[in-house]
């Protein structure tokens, strides 16, 4: 008698998460989000994309920048540990599945769902430009970027949690109304779960947070000197005016670097030393540039090695395109049939 085959292992959960190729990838979007994609990718299945049609939804009128950024972006995430034989990266247009899911959505969506989402009037009235449809859709469309892989898990900074919660609440109603009566069907959509960093909120030099377009971000691999530059020309408590003025790491912007960055001696040296003003605010911010040095170092020898053979990354979206689109349209076909789409 043959041996029985071994136990197929419990299929891994899925993870999805994905970036904007609006712009250098920075440090908040690596402690936000990145280093739990890389962490994440031995135990899960793992999806990650360029969301070039979410970039689209704020640059319409300025498309140069996306389309130089898309292949950077994809560096940047193999620079930082991304193993694409473990992950699959692909590109969101690439994928109309996620636009039929995403309209298939929409029909059952209230629109006051997506009118009240947080920052949506603000940034609308501080741009007229951003009162589109697209702008006002695009939670929708993360939605369905999330469904369409069943994904347990999302990976993102802060500021994407409340969108998250939204598509928990899409799945719930698209199971609620096409899913029929058994507990097993209702759950043709699961509702994800958003998974934050500790530094889910990464400030910047200026002590908000760490943005492309606000000009206060450390880029992942924005080079050792200018590294150096930026970290000794950020402010820091504005009460500390003289050298031999006390400071409270409370009101300066550096603090939150050490919080990320420094042991608990070093923490409680810069503490010490700032409220006795025993220690200058250029010695404070040394132990920061050179823990930021070192972090980024691997990044760009690796970012170097990726660079010398850019068609390898093509290959890596390629492959990664077409594992995506076999579990995108089996979900499709799932819910075509729960929508009674099959003539
Ligand atoms: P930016 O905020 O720099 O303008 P973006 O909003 O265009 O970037 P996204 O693609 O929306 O970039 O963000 C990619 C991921 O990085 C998201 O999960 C987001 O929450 C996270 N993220 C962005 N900035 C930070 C930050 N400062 N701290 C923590 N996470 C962040
Ligand atoms: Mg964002």
């Amino acid at each position: 008698m043959p041996d029985a085959p071994p136990p197929l292992p419990p299929p891994r959960p899925r993870v999805l998460s994905g970036m904007r190729p609006t712009g250098t990838l920075h440090l908040g979007h690596y402690h936000g989000a990145l280093k739990n994609w890389v962490r994440l990718q031995a135990t899960h299945d793992c999806f990650f994309f360029v969301a070039d049609w979410h970039a689209l939804t704020t640059h319409y009128q300025d498309r140069s920048a996306i389309e130089s950024n898309v292949y950077d972006m994809v560096v940047d995430w193999l620079a930082a540990g991304l193993d694409p034989e473990q992950a699959t990266i692909f590109i969101q247009s690439r994928m109309p599945e996620h636009a039929e899911l995403f309209t298939l959505l929409a029909m059952s969506t209230p629109s006051s769902w997506l009118e009240r989402m947080p920052s949506y009037k603000d940034q609308v009235e501080k741009n007229r430009e951003l009162a589109t449809f697209g702008f006002l859709g695009y939670p929708l469309l993360q939605a369905a970027d999330i469904l369409i892989y069943k994904a347990a898990l999302v990976p993102v900074g802060e500021d994407q949690a409340a969108h998250v919660e939204v598509t928990r609440e899409v799945a719930r109603r698209f199971n609620r109304i096409y899913g029929g009566k058994t507990d097993d069907s209702a759950r043709i959509l699961p509702e994800p779960q958003a998974l934050l960093t500790e530094t889910s909120k990464l400030q910047g030099l200026d002590g908000f947070k760490m943005s492309k377009s606000a000009g206060n971000a450390i880029a992942m691999r924005d080079e050792p000197a200018v590294v150096e530059d930026k970290i000794r020309r950020m402010p820091t408590d504005p009460q500390r005016v003289r050298r031999s003025d006390p400071g409270d790491p409370a009101r300066c912007p550096v603090w939150a670097f050490h919080e990320l960055y420094s042991d608990d001696a070093t923490r409680a040296w810069a503490e010490t030393g700032c409220k006795s003003a025993g220690i200058g605010c250029l010695d404070c911010k040394q132990p920061v540039i050179d823990a930021i040095q070192r972090e980024q170092a691997p990044w760009r020898e690796r970012a170097a090695e990726i660079l010398a053979n850019p068609k390898q990354v093509h290959w890596i979206v390629e492959l990664g395109t077409e594992r995506a689109r076999a579990v995108a349209r089996k979900t499709l076909k799932e819910v075509r049939v729960a929508m009674g789409l099959v003539y």
